[in-house]
């Protein structure tokens, strides 16, 4: 279904094919799965060569440092929000941690028609959250996040939370995801460190009737469903930084060091 010429952008994933996962579209279920970045060598390149099926195709509205970062930091949000939590109109949806993933969570959430509550501790992320569509936010540097979501939610606390933080903090961020977590929400893991621990009292989460969905990239139909959101004008990919490819070490170093609202992208020109 692809002619020479075509714009796309890249699922990065090469999924077997043949697996019972693969079969059912799951492809980020997949045991034999090497990723770009991770498992292959290739994305730091002008050429790279993919599997066919995992070329989805962009209009020529969309600029392709844009349509680059769809795939994995949009397409993820919307696997969780979507997928994992199938988050329902009107539904509260708070967004714990606004990087990358956790900005694109905001606007996806907004554009489903959730009421959305983002919470950082980076002034410049947080007001990047309010003109992405979040109604409420927190800073967690100067304001408790447990009161202040429970006093948005009449003291019943979030539908849907998603922890987006990640690293060394992850235990006492998800101590308080379940304290923002209404009756039978859904508790949406998308931040994780090794050997970082979620604990839960086995009595809360029984009579809280919780529900703590891990969730991991995306499936291929999920990228292309957040193309035509993105094509459609409703999504709007976050690249606040682009670097020519010789540069790769700087870019690198950036994200480690203060990394900037949404993703950096590496151009070949
Ligand atoms: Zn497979």
């Amino acid at each position: 279904n692809l002619s020479a010429g075509d714009r796309v952008t890249v699922y990065p994933t090469r999924s077997c094919g043949f697996c019972n996962y693969c079969r059912l579209g799951l492809e980020n279920y997949c045991s034999d799965a090497p990723r770009t970045g991770f498992e292959l060598d290739g994305g730091f390149s002008e050429y790279m060569k993919v599997l066919g099926r995992n070329a989805v195709k962009i209009s020529s509205d969309v600029p392709f440092e844009l349509a680059a970062i769809i795939p994995d930091a949009m397409a993820t949000a919307y696997h969780s929000l979507v997928q994992k939590a199938k988050t329902q109109v009107g539904e509260t949806v708070v967004v714990i941690g606004l990087g990358g993933l956790g900005i694109h969570t905001v606007q996806l959430a907004s554009v489903l028609g959730a009421r959305v509550i983002a919470i950082d501790v980076v002034p410049e992320k947080i007001t990047a959250a309010q003109s992405y569509g979040a109604d409420e936010v927190i800073n967690a540097a100067s304001e408790d996040t447990v009161t202040r979501v429970m006093e948005l939610t009449g003291g019943s606390g979030a539908d849907v939370v998603v922890e987006g933080v990640g690293g060394e903090v992850v235990p006492r961020v998800l101590d308080d995801c379940f304290k923002i977590l209404r009756l039978g929400g859904r508790l949406v893991v998308m931040g994780y460190a090794y050997g970082k621990d979620l604990t839960v009292d086995t009595a809360q989460l029984i009579y809280g009737q919780w529900n703590v969905i891990g969730t991991r990239a995306s499936t291929l139909q999920d990228v292309v469903e957040t193309v035509k959101l993105v094509e459609q004008g409703l999504l709007k990919p976050v690249v606040s930084k682009t670097f020519n490819l010789v540069d790769a070490n700087d870019a690198l170093q950036m994200l480690q060091d203060s990394p900037p609202l949404g993703r950096i992208v590496l151009t070949p020109f």
